[in-house]
């Protein structure tokens, strides 16, 4: 059976695209140096999926950043005021990226987002009305000879026209609708000339169709491609579609003339329903996602091959289905060779890229023949697993009672209760937690990680970087003042650590924007607490001070989502177990004198399913709840406080409420305020403390610019409700501003306090 990769990690085995880059942008290599190690990235995977004998490898896959803004490049997408930089191609593509601050100009970066529902984020183009769209890039046709030179008949990935116009900016007076023609046309060319070229398959991603979609939205698909698939010659067209089920256009794509279809068997629930329903037709390939590339646990060969034989029954013709990857192998790290601190009991468990490489092809020998060593030796990993069952952890979960997902007494009651306990003044003001990481709190935890100083020396240094941030803040007056976080790495992995049912990679990296990467844990088995695990830190900075100290935790659903999740048990069940754990920690803060508590939910709208007829069902119904569960045991006069990074709430604001904290502060600053509306239509009990300035710069806000983003505030919410705080944490920021920025905002508050 043939194979097919939809794309490869491109960040290098050991991150050296990074490093490069980096050194790069520091002017300490030239293009041609960045350009060599980009080389040999490219070499490294088609001689890895050669190997292991790939029939579709995807040429284009790769990117100095990001391959929707390479997209955009090559249509000549490219704003004016980076094209008047006068730079370089490859400067002006970084311009672009990141920003450029320099002798030729002063440019912001392209907006980044979310890449649907991963933690990869792609560069939003931006299309002004005057933005000539060309084909002007060569990059699809550079990257298909390079391929050939290395031996390989790549097929040429791109983003396909209809995912790229839905996801572009247009910043002027023309809309998306305008610009289908010439999308069309422009696409036409690129089809033509890769034919023209002797491209064999052309593979066009289009993610997009897995979304809720519009009669509109299938006209625009149907007129692009009735277009672009007239001229094609003898290349062949693939559409490829991930991250979910293309229940809404199934049909119409299918009488397209495609020459192969790519349906994501693995996060797309309906797939396979679909598939049984309508048929699929003839003379066309599909190509079916079954191995998965977003989590890293190996694949359950009998499973696949059932589903397997499902679809070719359907197709019809075993040749006519291709085994592929769910989605581009971007989401997994590379390799499991990097690891040498697990042992083979946990590896044999894992597979990463390359492992996916070799899961592709047993199964592509087994369709044709089930048995033998391979496929029993899969089989007997999914009987157990060392270390991952905790019977008195699923005994809990299953005995939680509706009861405990609630909190008493209710919300207005202990509003008043708190006001009266706390006696803070109108406005309070507070910070989200973490002060800045400088360099000698990272050499601590280091050298402590490497054993170079001692248990002790490490928490004397910690509690003294605690003491001056205690000590700081009162002198600034702020009135809620936070330990400061010297011990944490990340908010997901410092937690993981003292969490049983957690492991840890050493290289584990994967691609969360341009250079930066992420290592996320992996949740091995039953999840509980072993041990207190932020108690000490924020008795002692209760210690130093008669004000209220805020107890700081992650909660359940962030730390599920920033790690990979168990597909064993629902994510419901392993949110709940973390739930019960964080709720452990929760109680003993609270035992221990800590009166306020703060659960952040950083990525709790990161998850929300794709299409908003699973937002609840799939998602929110059991994320709250989980939240809850860890709140709902402390005593009515204890603060719960959560923090969202990001105020894109503002369609879920009743399940945000439904959380039940006592105060949620989030980010606000360079949002327009929107939320503010959407706060007070929902009639939103929870007490809020929108971000009043940006903590991503080190730009230092003024006290007048403070005071007139709070009255605007003001127009909004209840005075009674509103409190003074940064929009997000201050681990970034170097010591200097930050003082600075908190001063001007207490100042800002007393201001305002002295208006009201
Ligand atoms: N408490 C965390 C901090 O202040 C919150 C971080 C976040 O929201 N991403 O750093
Ligand atoms: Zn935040």
């Amino acid at each position: 059976m043939q194979t097919s990769v939809i794309g490869y990690p491109r960040i290098g085995r050991d991150r050296e695209l990074k490093f490069a880059s980096e050194k790069y942008f520091k002017g300490e290599i030239s293009e041609k140096e960045l350009n060599d190690v980009a080389d040999e990235i490219r070499k490294i995977n088609y001689k890895k999926q050669l190997d292991r004998g790939i029939t579709y490898i995807a040429s284009n896959d790769f990117s100095f950043y990001d391959n929707v803004l390479d997209t955009a490049v090559i249509f000549n997408v490219i704003p004016k005021r980076y094209k008047e930089l006068g730079l370089s191609a490859l400067d002006t593509f970084f311009a672009m990226a990141r920003g450029y601050q320099g002798d030729k100009g002063n440019v912001k970066a392209l907006a980044m987002k979310k890449w649907f529902n991963t933690n990869y984020h792609y560069i939003v183009p931006e299309i002004e009305d005057d933005t000539e769209v060309k084909l002007t890039g060569t990059k699809a046709f550079d990257e298909l000879v390079f391929a050939k030179e290395n031996g390989v008949k790549a097929k040429t990935v791109i983003t396909g026209p209809f995912t790229f116009l839905k996801l572009t900016r247009f910043t002027g007076e023309k809309v998306l609708g305008d610009y289908i023609d010439i999308f069309a046309e422009e696409y036409s060319k690129l089809v033509k000339e890769l034919n023209d070229k002797g491209a064999e398959w052309i593979q066009f991603d289009e993610p997009y169709l897995v979304h809720d979609l519009s009669d509109d939205d299938k006209k625009i698909f149907k007129a692009l491609y009735n277009k672009i698939l007239g001229v094609k010659g003898s290349v062949k067209v693939l559409v490829q579609t991930y991250f979910g089920d293309i229940r809404d256009i199934y049909k119409e794509v299918t009488e397209l003339d495609f020459d192969g279809i790519g349906l994501d068997f693995t996060e797309g629930r309906k797939s396979l329903d679909i598939l049984k329903e309508n048929g699929f037709p003839k003379g066309k390939l599909l190509f079916a996602g079954l191995v998965n590339g977003k989590n890293i646990w190996r694949n359950n060969y009998t499973k696949t091959l059932e589903k397997l034989n499902e679809i070719i029954k359907v197709v019809g013709d075993k040749d006519a289905v291709v085994l592929s990857t769910s989605c581009s192998l971007l989401h997994v790290p590379y390799t499991l060779d990097n690891e040498t601190k697990l042992t083979d009991d946990y590896k044999k468990h894992f597979a990463f890229a390359e492992e996916k490489l070799g899961e592709l092809a047993d199964l592509s020998v087994l369709v044709d023949k089930a048995e033998g060593k391979i496929l029993d030796d899969n089989a007997s990993l999914f009987v157990s697993r060392v270390n991952s069952s905790d019977a008195a952890v699923q005994e809990r979960v299953k005995n939680i009672k509706d009861s405990d997902y609630t909190r008493l007494p209710e919300f207005k009651e202990r509003e008043k209760i708190q006001k009266e306990k706390f006696n803070l003044p109108l406005f309070p003001t507070t910070t989200i937690g973490s002060f800045p990481q400088t360099a000698d709190v990272r050499k601590n935890r280091l050298e402590y990680r490497k054993g170079i100083i001692s248990k002790d020396q490490y928490i004397e240094f910690n509690k003294k970087k605690i003491k001056e941030c205690i000590d700081l803040q009162e002198e600034i007056g702020l009135d809620v003042l936070v330990h400061g976080e010297f011990e944490r790495n990340d908010m997901v992995e410092y937690f993981g650590e003292h969490l049983a049912g957690y492991i840890f990679t050493e290289k584990a990296w994967v691609q969360s924007y341009g250079t930066r990467c992420v290592k996320p844990p992996i949740i091995w088995g039953d999840v509980s607490r072993k041990e207190s695990i932020t108690v000490e830190w924020s008795k002692y900075a209760k210690s130093c001070t008669d004000k209220e100290v805020k107890g700081m935790l992650t909660g359940p659903v962030t730390i599920l989502n920033w790690s990979f999740p168990r597909e064993d048990i629902s994510l419901k069940e392993s949110t709940l177990q973390i739930a019960l754990a964080i709720r452990d920690e929760v109680l003993d803060l609270e035992a221990n004198g800590i009166d306020i508590i703060q659960i952040d939910e950083a990525a709790l709208r990161e998850k929300l399913p794709l299409r908003r007829s699973d937002w609840y069902s799939e998602y929110l119904d059991w994320a709250i709840p989980a939240f809850r569960l860890v709140a709902s045991g402390v005593k009515p006069d204890t603060q719960i406080h959560t923090h969202m990074c990001y105020s894109e709430f503002t369609d879920i604001i009743p399940a945000i409420d439904a959380m039940d904290a006592d105060v949620i502060t989030f980010e606000a600053s360079r949002s327009d305020l929107l939320i503010l509306d959407s706060l007070r239509e929902n009639n939103f009990k929870t007490e809020v403390g929108p971000g009043v300035y940006d903590i991503h710069s080190p730009r230092v806000p003024s006290v007048d610019e403070i005071v007139n983003a709070v009255k605007k505030m003001r127009e909004k919410i209840d005075d009674q409700k509103l409190w003074i705080n940064p929009d997000c944490g201050l681990k970034t920021r170097g010591d200097v501003e930050t003082k600075k920025s908190l001063i001007n905002l207490v100042e800002a508050a007393k201001e305002l306090r002295e208006l009201a």
